[in-house]
């Protein structure tokens, strides 16, 4: 049984103030068992935000870490340092640090390792860009993001990865993929994970959808076996919001 996943990604917005208002507006309204609950804040309020959810449901999560324990990397932020602040969870590889950061494959991979090696969950962001789903070239993306993604992981660290299927056309613009189609590729992963690692990873890891994820969509995606909750941008960054998404995966 895997336990479904929903993560909000608040990208570069709220202040520390404004995180800790969302979070006064939630109390309570997400209070339900068998969903992990994640906030992926901005690095400078994860240790407010850290103090104000200890106690609760709800788990803090970065949104990118150097894979480095320390050095001369200015503007980075280490797992080590992650660690300090006890934060839980930490998305790699999210399509806006691919598109406007660089960030390749070989940097997933050393970020997923560095993060595992300390504990801390990595989301795991994946997803073809338009160009490439016109192309007919989604199923062949994902893989080799996933195959260097996990690319010399242990069976027990591959299980421990949340990888997250974003098609990049999808993020921000309130054009989702279907259900139908999410779910296609998303068993497409889970299959590349399967011959890549083993059956049994494959079948412990979670795979979670994102792109235009609402209140109003979430159940067609939490319908399909394969899919296991969802890493949510624009709509994780009102309480209503999330507490519907949330309750909607309880
Ligand atoms: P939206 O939910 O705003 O489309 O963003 C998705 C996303 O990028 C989550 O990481």
């Amino acid at each position: 049984m895997r336990t479904p996943v929903i993560a909000g990604n608040w990208k570069m917005y709220k202040t520390v103030d404004q995180a800790l208002d969302f979070l006064n507006t939630l109390r309570g309204r997400s209070e339900v068992n068998g969903v992990e609950q994640v906030l992926c804040a901005s690095f400078v309020s994860l240790p407010t935000l850290i103090q104000a959810t200890s106690g609760t449901e709800i788990s803090i999560g970065a949104q990118n870490l150097h894979w480095e324990e320390e050095g001369a990397f200015t503007g980075e932020v280490s797992p080590t340092m992650l660690n300090d602040i006890d934060v839980s969870y930490v998305i790699i590889g999210h399509s806006e640090r691919r598109t406007y950061f660089a960030e390749t494959d070989e940097a997933v991979n050393k970020k997923t390792k560095s993060a595992l090696g300390h504990d801390l969950i990595p989301i795991v962001c994946i997803g073809e860009t338009l160009e490439e789903k016109e192309a007919d070239r989604t199923q062949e993306t994902v893989r080799d993001q996933v195959a260097q993604a996990l690319d010399g992981l242990t069976s027990e660290e591959a299980t421990r990865v949340i990888l997250a299927y974003e098609p990049v056309w999808a993020i921000g613009t309130g054009k989702s993929a279907t259900a139908d189609d999410a779910d296609d590729v998303i068993r497409f992963i889970r299959k590349a994970v399967s011959d890549q690692l083993d059956p049994q990873v494959a079948r412990e890891m979670r795979i979670l959808y994102g792109g235009s994820v609402k209140p109003g969509n979430i159940d067609s995606f939490l319908e399909r076996q394969d899919i296991d909750g969802a890493l949510v941008g624009g709509a994780s960054l009102d309480p209503d919001s999330f507490a519907q998404l949330v309750n909607a995966a309880a």
